[in-house]
């Protein structure tokens, strides 16, 4: 998996947002189609996954387990 530059002018995949995508996140077959978003998008992501990440309202020592399946 990996973040590309999206070169095509594809709009952006997230709900509500109407801009044109920068980035396009290719799975290599692992979702039907690459995720396609924009910048603003991907800084959203981002602070959401970092949160996860350094979860600091909780000092549980165990780790969050990965989820599955949706
Ligand atoms: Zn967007």
């Amino acid at each position: 998996m990996q973040i590309e530059k999206c070169n095509k002018p594809t709009k952006c995949d997230f709900l509500g947002c109407n801009n044109l995508a920068d980035y396009s996140f290719s799975t290599k077959g692992i979702l039907k189609r690459e995720l396609a978003f924009c910048k603003e998008c991907l800084n959203g992501m981002y602070q959401e996954i970092a949160k996860l990440q350094t979860p600091k309202a909780t000092s549980s020592p165990f780790k969050p387990k990965p989820r599955i399946k949706k």
